[in-house]
């Protein structure tokens, strides 16, 4: 039985609330009254359901899927305005215990190099993740009770926080770890983590089931209902993502939103961000033998459909994509993306020899972060090292009641322009500074209030003059 509030996995994701929804799009797909009816609901920014949301998913009318993308476009350029977060993932550990059949750390791949970074290792690898220029990190690791305790885990963000470089300095660490207990989140957030990432990959139990043969992570339940637990914990912000590939994406389009409103409805905050992976290429994994992948057309549609139906939680890209996609979903939603990359365990502070391969998957984008910076920019975006909210704390409830009453705009808008400053002082290429430094100028007359403006420019000047960490 469908409950949206309902504390257990089968009742929040309901399979057959996901096949019904399914159905009603289907019927209905061609129903322009309903259709235009979901999009003048959609237009004043307060969300859709999963059916309403599932039903323009489904739309095949060419006039009404263009109107979807310039109201996508349109929610995006209200709620993120040109302003792009930055951030890069830092593998700890890929030991793992479990049986995922789509990621090549699962336990029973021999042929990739196992790793573990030691303290001395992170270190280096976060000064050099400091030299290119990010203040935002999401940590992954495998989940082995072994090897990557949460002790280990909580001595990793303890590291990193630690280690001031330069003017560098990690401002944001979000984790990607394996659903835990109430307890471990406590610890997550008692350390101060930003974020607490955690990919669902399908909703479908009876593939989720199959697709994770064996270890903890087999239990469907007790990974669904993960979030639940962290927000107990006191973990405010958490992302969701499934991966798309694994099962059909209609299924999982329903089961993400739905799992969006279940959050909404049960701890009164929805989810921060969104992910939107697609499977890629790895050690020994092979696209190819997934049936269920989505060419890049749906996954517009679905970046698409994601920022109407929650205009108010972020979405992420990874460089798993292309730089033409990237470019495509960037105007259609997305509102974070990874530059620069390493997808292996370390591999920031020295190149990891070919014979080491220790990566989770190939990246796409294999640009640096100073080429992606100047590529935003001239794209039209304004790159932004922006961490002021979980700094200023600015979580949870607190901060999705800013973004509802549109006052957050206040506050990105002067951070992206002082931290980008930071990393122009600081990092950037000269090509990319003289485009960046143009680009201040103009955007900062446009800050409304003459107040924040007045000071924006004021802490401008600071950090051209040495002075760093300025936000709203
Ligand atoms: S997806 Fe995560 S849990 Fe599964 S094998 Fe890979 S690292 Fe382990
Ligand atoms: S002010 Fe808050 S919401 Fe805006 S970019 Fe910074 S951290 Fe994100």
């Amino acid at each position: 039985m469908y409950n949206v509030k309902s504390p257990r996995a089968q009742e929040f994701i309901s399979n057959e609330e996901i096949l019904d929804t399914l159905e009603y799009a289907k019927q209905n797909k061609d129903n322009v009254e309903l259709i235009d009816a979901i999009i003048a609901k959609a237009k004043l920014c307060k969300g859709l359901s999963h059916r309403e949301a599932m039903v323009l998913l489904d739309c095949e009318i060419e006039e009404k899927n263009q109107e979807i993308f310039a109201l996508a476009k349109q929610i995006k350029q209200d709620f993120y305005g040109n302003r792009i977060v930055m951030f890069a993932p830092l593998y700890l550990s890929n030991y793992c215990v479990n049986g995922c059949v789509y990621c090549p750390y699962h336990q029973k791949n021999k042929t990739i190099a196992r790793k573990k970074m030691t303290q001395a290792e992170i270190e280096k690898e976060v000064i050099a993740l400091q030299d290119m220029g990010h203040k935002r990190l999401a940590l992954e690791a495998g989940e082995d009770p072994i090897n990557n305790p949460i002790e280990y885990i909580l001595e990793c963000i303890d590291t990193i926080y630690s280690i001031k470089h330069k003017n560098g300095a990690i401002r944001r660490v979000n984790v990607n770890i394996a659903a835990t207990t109430v307890e471990n989140y406590r610890k997550l957030k008692d350390a101060g983590i930003g974020t607490y990432i955690l990919f669902q990959e399908t909703y479908n139990k009876e593939s989720y089931e199959k697709l994770h043969p064996t270890g903890p992570k087999h239990n469907y339940d007790y990974h669904t209902e993960a979030m639940d637990r962290a927000m107990e914990g006191g973990i405010d912000d958490v992302g969701l993502g499934v991966l798309f590939g694994l099962e059909l994406y209609r299924y999982e389009f329903a089961g993400l939103l739905m799992h969006a409103e279940h959050l909404e409805a049960a701890f009164g905050v929805g989810p921060h961000t969104i992910s939107v992976p697609r499977i890629r290429q790895a050690d020994d994994i092979d696209p190819t033998e997934f049936e269920n992948g989505i060419d890049d057309g749906i996954f517009a549609k679905i970046v698409a459909c994601i920022r109407i139906a929650v205009p108010y939680t972020g979405m992420i890209v990874s460089t798993r994509e292309s730089k033409e996609c990237r470019e495509k979903v960037l105007e259609l939603g997305v509102s974070q993306i990874s530059g620069g990359s390493k997808t292996s365990v370390g591999g920031y502070a020295t190149p990891e020899p070919e014979e080491e391969n220790s990566q989770q998957f190939d990246t796409s984008d294999k640009r640096t972060l100073d080429e992606i910076v100047k590529w935003l920019m001239d794209l039209g975006y304004t790159p932004s090292f922006c961490t002021a909210c979980y700094r200023e704390g600015r979580t949870g409830d607190r901060f999705m009641a800013l973004c509802k009453s549109g006052q957050i705009q206040n506050c990105c808008h002067p951070n992206s322009l002082m931290t980008l400053k930071e990393y122009l002082e600081d990092y950037a290429s000269l090509e990319t500074k003289a485009t960046g430094e143009a680009l201040i100028d103009r955007e900062i007359t446009k800050v409304p209030n003459e107040k924040v403006k007045a000071i924006a420019i004021k802490n401008l000047e600071d950090i051209a003059a040495g002075r760093r960490d300025f936000r709203f």
